[in-house]
């Protein structure tokens, strides 16, 4: 699973999964460019491959605006050539509550950066994926795909159903040009998203019965790593997956499959 030569654009690169698949790829030897809205936590991810003897960028970006989107593709282009792998991995949890109270701004705002996010992320590379073929991955959840028991997620599954069509409906798009597009749905993963994640009134939607939530039977009910998907993520940008396109994969210690 070599990535010599490779320039990986990866999209909520400073931190959990996206980190995580920055450092895999890179050691895989893929030059990184990471992407987010903070320059120092990126920087630590580039720091980090740096110091492991890899190649890496910082590009300052929010993946909501096109503007933004077009530019951080042209950097990239403009420092290496390139495009190869694009992670369309940034997303927020957003608000969790009952439908009444979720306010159609903060629903915009889930949609704005986990679902527009990843239709510019794809826009803005995909002139420069289809010059040679590539590999795009897209992470969307269980959560969209085969766990609804997460009652007030509505907008986030929402954006993570969405992702999981966008993505089929593009490997057919862009299978002439030999580009694979693979959409990943972690089950609950030990990163520092549910510490951004604001949660409201869930009491008065949460359903009666008692559910093992979270629980990973492959774990002993322990959530997963971020550096386990990074694995993954590496697999699928590889060649060791060139005949995948269009696969939704979960990783998620079969707790899809206690719901
Ligand atoms: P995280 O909060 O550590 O990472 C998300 C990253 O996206 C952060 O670095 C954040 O700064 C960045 N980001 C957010 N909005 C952005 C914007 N507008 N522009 C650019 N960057 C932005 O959490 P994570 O768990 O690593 O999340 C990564 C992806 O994994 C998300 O799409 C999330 O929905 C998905 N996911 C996570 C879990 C889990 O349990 N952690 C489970 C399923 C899916």
């Amino acid at each position: 699973m070599q990535l010599d030569n490779k320039v990986a654009f990866i999209t909520g690169a400073g931190s959990g999964i996206g980190k995580a698949a920055a450092l895999a790829l890179a050691k895989a030897g893929a030059r990184v460019a990471a992407l987010g809205r903070t320059p120092d936590e990126l920087q630590k991810t580039v720091d980090a491959i740096k110091h492991a003897g890899g190649e890496a960028m910082v590009v300052q970006a929010d993946v909501s605006k096109p503007a933004d989107m077009e530019r951080a593709a042209a950097e990239v282009v403009e420092a290496w050539d390139r495009i190869d792998i694009v992670f369309a991995n940034a997303g927020i949890n957003g608000v969790w509550a009952p439908i009444e109270e979720l306010t159609p701004e903060e629903w915009q705002k889930t949609i704005d950066i986990n679902l527009t996010g990843t239709f510019l992320t794809i826009k803005y590379t995909a002139p420069y994926l289809k010059r040679r073929g590539g590999a795009v991955i897209v992470t969307a959840s269980v959560n969209g795909t085969r766990i609804f028991s997460n009652t007030g997620a509505t907008a986030y599954s929402s954006t993570k159903a969405a992702q999981v069509a966008m993505s089929k409906m593009l490997a057919l798009e862009l299978a002439p040009q030999k580009v694979r597009v693979n959409v990943i749905c972690p089950g609950a993963i030990e990163t520092e998203i549910d510490d951004n994640t604001e949660q409201r009134d869930l009491d008065k939607v949460r359903i009666p019965a008692e559910f093992p939530e979270g629980s990973q039977p492959l774990t002993g009910g322990k959530p997963g790593t971020a550096a386990q998907v990074g694995d993954l993520v590496l697999f699928l940008a590889s060649d060791a997956a060139s005949h995948i396109t269009g696969t939704e994969i979960w990783i998620d210690g079969a707790e899809s499959l206690l719901r």
